[in-house]
């Protein structure tokens, strides 16, 4: 985008004028404005996408303002239902603007297939003869998909290690197996390294690894059984980083630098306790799932990939090895770092895999993700990566913030008085009311909107 995303009193807008402004400076079509105007999906097309339609399920599409990564603006098209997470996004993005924005970076586009080989007579040998015959399995993984050769993705390595199979035991370490489950013995385990490109890759590589599956029978004279991608995509990380100055986040009766030393008192216990992790990193994926469902992403890939990540425990990206098991878990925990530097500023890291794409899936499909795609502006699925991993670094920003210095109820409990006004049956101008009359009287229940709409119902209808 040419133009800033800094776009002061955007929210004071009404829908109308917040559609016309990101229209222009996305150069949107009238077509396209109409989508956003709920033009989008229609159930025709929808029949054409999963299996027994009977409807449309739709969803706010917001647009989160001040974004700037490595020098470049960005207005950040978020799907979601829950209040509070486009304002938040949109107000750190706005604090680490004055530290010069996020620098973001990532890693080739590379996705990980997984081919599960049984009932090999020797693992060892079997894993040295398909390290023999590399570059062979990689030249027919690349025959499947030509055109993304051309495009400069492909196969690029092929890894092997062997999994013992151990039944599972309980918390307590007794077996939770049933009687007479027999261990499954050693599983030749193949990672093929694809290059997916601007796709997200799953059906590229399921499709790669299903044709690699007769010669590797051959080769090692075993059973195949599973060719499926691996949803932890480590080879795929993005990575975000912001500095914010300590002044701008001085706030009510906090100083700065005492707000940048809360925020990292606060990730320590996400850094030390997954239960604080688990909640610490639902706030990372507020923004980047948002990000993800108005682009057309598969967010429960996303979303995979970001929690087993979170408990690789240091673990390393997939074995190189051939016979050691990296790939054990560990304990889980932030998937982001905050600390403070010597300047007093605070600083903020975030890295996770993200296997998103610009082309395949529903991303070029659903009518809305298409005009999401362009109103963000990304020219390669690493650079939709980035940008998410931004999102998702001001998302935590803005929830530590609030977290340790107010607390998150009252900003989020405003926002929430809508969403219980509504549910109590207020409609056009009572919504308002109703709400603010809930957040006056520190109320914001359904049994109290319900009276509130009782009350000024019967008031209207005296009155007309
Ligand atoms: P896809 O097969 O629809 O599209 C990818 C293809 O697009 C490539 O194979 C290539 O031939 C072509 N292409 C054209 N231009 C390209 C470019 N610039 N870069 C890369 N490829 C280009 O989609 P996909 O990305 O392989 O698969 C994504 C879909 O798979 C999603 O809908 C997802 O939900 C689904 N899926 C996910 C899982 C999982 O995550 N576990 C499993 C199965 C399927």
């Amino acid at each position: 985008m040419s133009k800033s995303s800094r776009l002061p009193g955007f929210y004071k807008l009404s829908l109308e004028e917040r559609a016309a402004v990101v229209a222009e400076l996305a150069g949107l079509t009238a077509s396209e404005k109409a989508i956003l105007m709920g033009k989008g999906l229609s159930p025709a097309q929808a029949d054409q996408m999963i299996e027994n339609v009977v409807g449309i399920h739709a969803l706010p599409l917001g647009i989160a303002v001040n974004f700037l990564i490595n020098g470049q603006d960005y207005l950040i098209p978020m799907a979601i239902e829950e209040p509070s997470v486009v304002a938040g996004a949109s107000f750190a993005a706005r604090l680490v603007r004055e530290g010069g924005g996020f620098t973001t970076g990532s890693d080739e586009p590379v996705m990980i297939g997984q081919i599960q080989v049984l009932d090999v007579a020797d693992p060892q040998a079997a894993c040295s003869d398909l390290l023999a015959h590399k570059s062979r399995l990689l030249q027919l993984a690349d025959q499947t998909d030509p055109l993304l050769v051309s495009l400069g993705g492909g196969a690029r390595d092929l890894t092997v290690r062997i999994v013992e199979d151990s039944p599972s035991t309980s918390r307590r370490g007794e077996p939770v197996e049933p009687s007479g489950r027999r261990a499954v013995g050693p599983m030749v385990i193949i990672h093929l390294l694809f290059d997916c490109r601007d796709a997200m890759g799953a059906n590229t590589v399921n499709t790669a690894c299903e044709a690699l599956a007769p010669e590797v029978e051959n080769i090692t004279g075993g059973r195949v059984v599973l060719r499926i991608l691996s949803n932890l995509a480590d080879q795929r990380l993005a990575r975000a980083k912001c500095t914010v100055p300590a002044e701008v986040l001085a706030f009510q009766t906090f100083a700065g630098q005492t707000v940048a030393k809360r925020i990292v008192e606060a990730y320590a216990l996400a850094a030390n306790d997954p239960y604080r992790a688990a909640t610490h990193n639902k706030g990372i994926m507020n923004g980047i799932d948002a990000v993800a469902i108005a682009t057309g992403q598969d967010w429960r890939a996303v979303e995979a990939g970001a929690h087993a990540y979170a408990a690789r425990s240091g673990v390393l990206r997939s074995p190189l090895s051939m016979t050691k098991d990296s790939s054990k878990g560990g304990r889980y925990t932030s998937l982001s770092h905050w600390s403070v530097d010597a300047d007093g500023n605070l600083v903020g890291t975030l890295e996770l895999p993200l296997a998103v794409g610009i082309v395949g899936g529903a991303s070029r499909v659903h009518p809305t993700a298409k005009v999401a795609l362009k109103i963000l502006g990304v020219a390669t699925a690493q650079e939709l990566a980035e940008v998410m991993a931004a999102v998702g670094l001001a998302q935590n920003l803005a929830a530590l913030r609030a977290l340790a210095t107010e607390g998150i109820q009252r900003g989020h409990m405003q926002l929430h008085a809508r969403q219980v006004a509504i549910a109590a049956g207020a409609t056009d101008d009572l919504v308002e009311i109703i709400a603010g009359r809930l957040v006056a009287e520190g109320k914001i229940r359904l049994d109290r909107a319900q009276e509130l709409v009782q009350e000024l119902e019967a008031g209207d209808e005296a009155t007309s």
